[in-house]
């Protein structure tokens, strides 16, 4: 009996001990992000996401979509069909992956207004009421700002914040020029670059999210649909479990009460919730003591396979 019960207080402990990490995951750009490898297609792309994703058992992965970039090309038709077909949801991008910083108010509404045709067409009984920025731009000025999201909610969507965000897009372009020539060492970089910048900022993210929300966020990740991520999907999987990530539902991702704040937070760039929310508080991740800890190089990934 005193077994049973030490091995009761056993996990009594290690329940409390350990802050769950649970983690929804997004693909933004579909159908189509970044360039193709020699003999790649865009559904070969989407069809080995969705079968990592399926095989991780990730529950409802939103596809966040940009319709334009359907284009009559009945390819990339078939990659918003099959991420129905494997039963996740799609959700809106803005018809043509619009950029805020560039745009008035009204014209940025109308690239939202145009994109639900298509989500409507595809998503049947699914709920597509949740918007992604482009680019995570959200407003360069506080009243163009407020004026979208007047219209997003009065209109029923729900932002799809992103707390994990480790640029995972710009590895594509490179890892298409290092396959055509075949170059398996610059190869091998890449993935190792991807893999430790996923980890590394992942855990400033959550460094951040313990000292501006005083626990550790429900996160969301955004990853992309390109060639190198869907390359990597796997092994990136792989790693989250092994930190002990849960994989949860956007929708119940979203139910945490950290993103019920609103940051009021103006920017010409995009950044993290969590981010957003500690500069609104006048903060910086360095005054915190907090050192970014960058691997990531835009100018080596530029440069290689050129
Ligand atoms: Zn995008």
């Amino acid at each position: 009996l005193s077994l049973i019960f030490s091995l009761l207080l056993l996990f009594a402990n290690a329940g409390f001990a350990k802050e769950p990490l649970r983690m929804a995951i997004t693909v933004d750009d579909l159908p189509s992000h970044g360039d193709l490898p020699p003999k790649v297609t865009r559904l070969d792309i989407a069809t080995k996401m969705l079968s990592v994703l399926k095989m991780h058992k990730v529950p409802e992965v939103y596809g966040f979509i940009n319709a334009q970039r359907i284009d009559g090309d009945p390819d990339r038709v078939k990659v918003l069909e099959k991420w129905r077909a494997e039963g996740y949801p799609l959700g809106n991008h803005t018809y043509s992956h619009a950029d805020l910083n560039k745009m008035t108010t009204d014209e940025f509404t109308a690239e939202i207004s145009k994109n639900e045709d298509t989500l409507i067409k595809l998503n049947g009984k699914a709920d597509w009421l949740y918007f992604r920025y482009p680019y995570l731009y959200e407003g360069n000025e506080i009243q163009k700002r407020d004026a979208i999201r007047k219209f997003l909610f009065d209109n029923h969507y729900q932002i799809a914040q992103v707390s994990a965000d480790f640029e995972d897009w710009s590895w594509n372009n490179p890892y298409a020029r290092c396959r055509e020539k075949n170059d398996e060492k610059a190869i091998s970089w890449l993935k190792k670059s991807y893999l430790r910048d996923a980890i590394d900022t992942l855990k400033q993210e959550m460094k951040v999210s313990k000292v501006v929300f005083k626990k550790q966020m429900s996160h969301i990740l955004l990853l992309h649909i390109g060639a190198f991520d869907a390359e990597m999907l796997d092994q990136l999987l792989k790693k989250l479990e092994a930190m002990g990530v849960e994989f949860i539902p956007l929708s119940q991702a979203l139910k945490d009460e950290v993103y019920q704040i609103d940051p009021h937070y103006v920017a010409a760039y995009g950044t993290e919730f969590e981010y957003q929310v500690l500069k609104s508080k006048h903060l910086t991740a360095k005054s915190l003591g907090i050192v970014p800890k960058w691997h990531y190089t835009q100018k080596k990934l530029d440069a290689i396979c050129r």
